[in-house]
């Protein structure tokens, strides 16, 4: 049940950061992020119980899709399922490390995952969104070695990496569900 709350409250915060999520993507990608990420949880909403980060996966499609899927498995199991959410998003960060070619310091969403995580270990998510906020922040002085914005002028350096924003709006959900 309070995996059905999350994943409503998540489609309303992105609907109203849509614009400036593609504002963002603009200035180091294509200009998409805001209306891949709706697009994908607007299908997590109709989804079935249960199978909602899943449909987000296959809805938002590409490689961020698959990306960002990952993250909102390990949240759904937590909510649905009481599955420690620091060690899921841990096991989360190290996939898409893995198929995403990352690693910290590369400007992706990474740099925002990896520190909340580890942060959620001790249990706290006001640590955690602390702790991803200030990598999300670091992204902006950082050069892109993956994804789209290692092909804008100096690896897009001197903007925020937009995935970096998401998952910091992930965690604040999160926190904001009091789950
Ligand atoms: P796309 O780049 O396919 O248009 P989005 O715009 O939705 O997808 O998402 C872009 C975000 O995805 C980036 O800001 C970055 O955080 C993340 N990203 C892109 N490529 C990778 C990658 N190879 N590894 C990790 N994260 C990535
Ligand atoms: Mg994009
Ligand atoms: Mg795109």
């Amino acid at each position: 049940m309070q995996a059905d709350l999350f994943f409503k409250r998540l489609l309303a915060r992105f609907e109203g950061e849509k614009a400036r999520l593609d504002a963002l993507d603009a200035a180091v990608g294509d200009g998409d992020h805001g209306t891949t990420m709706l697009r994908g949880l607007t299908r997590a909403a109709q989804a079935e119980a249960g199978r909602r980060a899943k449909a987000f996966m296959r809805a938002s499609g590409g490689a961020s899709g698959t990306l960002f899927g990952l993250i909102l498995i390990a949240i759904e199991a937590h909510l649905d399922e009481g599955a420690p959410l620091g060690a899921g998003l841990a096991t989360a960060c190290e996939r898409i490390c893995d198929l995403g070619e990352v690693k910290v310091g590369d400007k992706s969403m990474v740099d925002a995952l990896a520190p909340g995580a580890e942060a959620l270990e001790g249990g706290d998510l006001d640590a955690a969104i602390a702790a991803a906020e200030a990598g999300r922040d670091s992204t902006k002085d950082l050069r892109a070695r993956r994804g789209r914005s290692q092909y804008v002028e100096d690896g897009g350096r001197g903007h925020i990496d937009p995935g970096s924003v998401s998952v910091v709006m992930f965690l604040e959900t999160l926190r904001d569900l009091g789950a």
